[in-house]
């Protein structure tokens, strides 16, 4: 975050006036494309700190698609055959 004195203003989301902050969404690379709340907005809102937070760890919890989730499960079954053959990998 920068040094520069906030504006104050209405949070987007709590509706006070408060210093605001632009929100910027820590994600733009994803593993596979996908519909993205954060990435698919053509403006990020301008949140006081608390909002920026609280929308930071909405981000960061969001839950992964089934691609992603196939692809993360493809990478740790490669990683584990070629660390060690393991019998159950083989599915
Ligand atoms: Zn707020
Ligand atoms: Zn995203």
């Amino acid at each position: 975050m920068n040094a520069e004195q906030p504006l104050e203003a209405r949070c987007d989301h709590c509706k006070q006036t408060r210093p605001l902050f632009l929100y910027e969404p820590d994600h733009n690379c994803h593993l596979v494309p996908r519909d993205c709340e954060w990435c698919d907005r053509d403006k990020q809102p301008l949140l006081c700190v608390r909002c920026w937070d609280q929308e930071r760890e909405r981000e960061e919890n969001q839950p992964p698609t089934a691609e992603e989730l196939a692809l993360t499960e493809f990478f740790v079954g490669m990683s584990a055959r070629t660390n060690r053959s393991t019998p159950e990998a083989d599915r």
